[in-house]
């Protein structure tokens, strides 16, 4: 099968135009995002973001320095709030404890060695982990979701349970090396799952990307 992902992408893009992700005003905003959004509704993320920006927790310094105790109840509406709670304490501690809490000086590491380390912090998976390094990080690391597995096992490109690695292998050898395009892409397959490729009765009639389909559904 030919597969030319930038043709979908394209197709995507002049759908719904650049995505400018992921929303966050900074680095720390963007983590403690990619954090708190696995499993959850990124309206729930944003009251929960509101509220540690209210109490003005919302760096990695502060999520350091404060109590589990103090941050859950803020972070209440992302649901498993508790569990959340600790995995923004170990990634604040982690990067404190490797990094000096800079920031800078982790992304400078080698990216790939960085992806290892991240996923030894405990409640990091491979999904936030590329999320942030992608997207806080500005790294090429193809991020790959319930959204991407959806829309892509549908059109017939991936199977429904290859694993994590075999999905983001299949877009590294589809697509240039390049950050804007992953960052960009990700955004736009979300907007599409949540358009017309959605978990109950997808939109086909009107999907903008139909036509590279294989599982169109009347
Ligand atoms: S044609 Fe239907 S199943 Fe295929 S990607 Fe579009 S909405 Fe999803």
């Amino acid at each position: 099968m030919d597969i030319n992902l930038i043709d979908i992408y394209n197709k995507l893009l002049e759908h719904y135009g650049y995505q400018k992700w992921w929303p966050g005003e900074t680095q720390d905003e963007i983590i403690i995002g990619a954090i708190l959004t696995q499993s959850v509704n990124w309206k729930n993320v944003e009251k929960a973001i509101k509220n540690l920006k209210r109490e003005r927790l919302c760096t990695l310094k502060e999520i350091h320095k404060t109590p589990l105790e103090t941050i859950a109840p803020l972070i209440r509406p992302t649901i498993y709030f508790n569990r959340k709670a600790e995995k923004l304490k170990n990634f604040a501690k982690f990067i404190y404890t490797e990094f000096d809490g800079d920031l800078d000086r982790m992304f400078s590491r080698d990216p790939a060695e960085l992806r290892k380390k991240l996923l030894v912090v405990k409640g990091i998976g491979e999904e936030t982990a590329d999320s942030i390094l992608l997207y806080a990080g500005n790294l090429p690391f193809f991020v790959i979701d319930a959204y991407t597995k959806r829309v892509f096992s549908r059109m017939g490109f991936i199977e429904e349970d290859s694993s994590y690695a075999e999905m983001q292998q299949f877009f590294i050898n589809n697509l240039p090396l390049d950050v804007t395009l992953y960052n960009d892409f990700h955004a736009q397959i979300v907007m599409l799952a949540k358009t017309y490729c959605k978990k109950r009765n997808p939109d086909c009639g009107r999907c903008p990307i139909a036509i590279y389909c294989q599982k169109q559904y009347s």
